[in-house]
């Protein structure tokens, strides 16, 4: 019988990712619901040893494939080792970071195990029987749609980065590290990787971003926005879809419903309205700062403070005093 919530823990370059530990937390708390176990799925070379900080962060059990096939992602042999895990132990629910590598992998893995998978996930629910309610935004974000999964196992779902917490880690929790190996069918792996060539690091990423400097339509001069952002240690500069569609930012500093969600310390929105498709992506953040010249623009509804105002004045105000 399937039981038991399992997280696939991502890792690049032999990082845990934080979406992987938030996973991790949210599994806790479906597993309160059952009283099952939640364990971790660790794939890679040479990562057996960072089985310990999913262990502290909530893990009870950690099943770890460590080969040189998963040196680098690549989705077939990671579908391969995942597919083994599945079969093996048999799941109630697997869970995976919405992800580039998450949204690779779980369909690959769903289609092969003949179950269903909710993508994008912003919220998770578990019933005393262990049907989860995976919700998500759906008609462009103007209503969620709650998913089950009722006639298969196990219940699939990519949840997005920042959406979960994870929990405090506890270096002194115990759990059980199990090694896994795998029959490889090399004839399928149709891809290899040559070379990695990585995009120059700038700004922090806005999902470890602590505060985000995000503009919308409303900000003239981006420059002023970068120039607060370099005076704020921990921050970068983050923007509605407006500024992607028009070329002036990288879809990767995208908040919202089709790009990133965040949950900084403090989200300071220059000229953003505040469109539902936005709020989907931030309204989690915090402490919010909303500047906006228009009072009655909606993105003043979520925020802590509000400031009617120009937003290039408050910059040059800010970098002043900065
Ligand atoms: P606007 O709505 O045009 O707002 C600009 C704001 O700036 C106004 O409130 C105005 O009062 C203010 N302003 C003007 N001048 C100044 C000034 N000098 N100083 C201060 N304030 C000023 N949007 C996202 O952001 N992220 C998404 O992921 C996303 N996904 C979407 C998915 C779908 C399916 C759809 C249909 C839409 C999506 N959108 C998304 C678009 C969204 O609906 C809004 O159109 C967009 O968020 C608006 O961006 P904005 O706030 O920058 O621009």
């Amino acid at each position: 019988m399937a039981k038991n919530i399992f997280v696939f823990c991502e890792q690049r370059d032999g990082q845990i990712q934080n979406v992987a530990l938030e996973l991790i937390g949210v599994a806790r708390e479906l597993a309160e619901k059952t009283g099952e176990k939640v364990n971790a799925v660790l794939l890679g070379h040479g990562v057996t040893d960072k089985a310990d900080e999913l262990i502290a962060h909530g893990a009870d059990t950690v099943y770890v494939v460590d080969h040189e096939n998963l040196e680098k992602f690549v989705t077939e042999p990671y579908a391969q080792a995942m597919t083994h895990i599945a079969r093996k132990y048999e799941p109630s629910v697997i869970l995976f970071g919405a992800t580039s590598i998450g949204r690779d992998l779980a369909p690959r893995l769903s289609a092969r195990l003949r179950t269903g998978l909710t993508a994008d996930c912003t919220k998770l629910e578990m019933d005393e029987e262990g049907n989860l309610f995976m919700t998500r935004p759906a008609f462009g974000g103007n209503l969620f749609a709650t998913i089950i999964c009722p006639d298969h196992r196990p219940q699939m779902s990519t949840v997005r980065p920042g959406v979960m917490k994870k929990l405090e880690a506890d270096p002194a929790r115990v759990g059980e590290v199990v090694a896994e190996s795998v029959e490889w069918d090399a004839s399928k792996f149709a891809v290899t990787v040559l070379e990695e060539v990585k995009a120059e690091k700038g700004e922090a990423n806005i999902e470890d971003a602590k505060i985000l400097v995000s503009c919308g339509r409303g900000v003239k001069n981006l420059e002023s926005a970068h120039e607060l952002a370099s005076k704020i240690k921990g921050s970068a500069v983050s923007s509605s879809r407006t500024l992607v569609d028009i070329g002036l930012m990288d879809h990767e500093r995208q908040v919202g419903q089709t790009g990133k969600t965040v949950r900084p310390e403090a989200y300071l929105a220059f000229g953003i309205s505040g469109a539902i498709q936005h709020l989907a992506g931030m309204e989690e953040s915090e402490f919010i700062v909303a500047v906006n010249t228009d009072k009655n623009a909606p993105i003043f509804k979520v925020a802590n403070l509000g400031i009617v105002a120009d937003a290039e004045a408050v910059f040059k105000n800010l970098n002043k005093l900065l």
